[in-house]
């Protein structure tokens, strides 16, 4: 079942919470591939009804990013849910969510912002307010779905980390699934905007899950010397890549590390054709 309306779907949501069925939400932004899939059948699997929401949120966008030219693919995605046993498909325009006149207007005035320390780093050090928005557009998703389980990828770890703390600090009674990251045989972590991409630049961004499958195999082989660890990135990254940061966190507190242990998470942002892609691998 399409939605578009917030009304529509709080109608449907009462009906079912009436009679006890659990509700899995899986949020998206739509042009929906095998990465999203996994998600949605976990939470088809887990769940007695699970609403996907598309939405291509304008205020988690920084200026300058690809917000009008983000792939948008409704009837496909909406199909796809619909193969996978997904009850609600939630695709609400802008004004839906955030009034006629959004952004820096009196429609809508409240944010979530999460703590600083989180997000003054990896992809929040460029992407400033990304954050801001993704947890503002998560909880409003939260208030409408009222979801018993809500489903996210590692993928976009640092926002998978910031969501848990959110959830914990505002006591949103969710329970967050954590899903494994889904590559193409190749490595390449599965990503909407790998649609960018010309063939040969998919090529080039093989070196990224090439790099990180390398360090790892490093670690496993008893380094843990972050220097020694990060040096590899010169013998796989060339002059097609634009590297913005590799680096070594905390998987709890995205504290830097200085020596590389189980719970580092080693976390990538490099750009190939001027797409910026990301990546991460656990070391545990
Ligand atoms: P997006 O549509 O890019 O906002 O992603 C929606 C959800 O799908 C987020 O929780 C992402 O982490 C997750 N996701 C995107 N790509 C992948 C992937 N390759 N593997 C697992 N989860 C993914």
């Amino acid at each position: 079942m399409l939605l578009h309306k917030i009304s529509d779907v709080r109608e449907q949501i009462k009906a079912w919470k009436k009679t006890g069925l659990t509700v899995g939400l899986v949020p998206t932004m739509g042009a929906l591939h095998d990465g999203h899939k996994s998600l949605i059948k976990k939470s088809v699997e887990k769940c007695e009804k699970t609403v996907v929401s598309v939405f291509v949120n304008p205020i988690q966008f920084c200026p300058g990013e690809d917000l009008d030219k983000y792939p948008r693919t409704l009837e496909a995605d909406e199909k796809l849910c619909n193969d996978l046993g997904a009850d609600i498909v939630f695709a609400p325009s802008p004004a839906e969510m955030y009034g006629e006149g959004h952004i820096l207007s009196n429609d809508f005035l409240t944010y979530v912002i999460p703590p600083f320390f989180y997000t003054n780093k990896l992809c929040g050090k460029s992407r400033v307010g990304h954050f801001d928005g993704v947890c503002t557009v998560v909880n409003k998703l939260f208030n409408i779905v009222q979801p018993d389980f809500a489903f996210f990828g590692k993928k976009d770890m640092q926002q998978l980390i910031i969501l848990k703390k959110m959830v914990l600090d505002l006591n949103i009674p969710v329970q967050i699934v954590e899903c494994p990251i889904v590559r193409e045989p190749s490595g390449l972590a599965l990503s909407s905007r790998n649609k960018y991409l010309s063939e040969e630049g998919k090529k080039n961004a093989l070196a990224i899950s090439r790099l990180l499958f390398n360090i790892k195999s490093c670690y496993n082989n008893g380094i843990n010397d972050i220097k020694a660890l990060s040096e590899t990135v010169y013998s796989f990254l060339d002059n097609n890549h634009a590297l913005e940061y590799l680096e070594f966190r905390d998987r709890n507190s995205l504290e830097e590390k200085t020596v590389a242990d189980n719970d580092t998470i080693v976390f990538i942002a490099d750009r190939v054709e001027n797409v910026r892609l990301i990546d991460n691998i656990e070391l545990s």
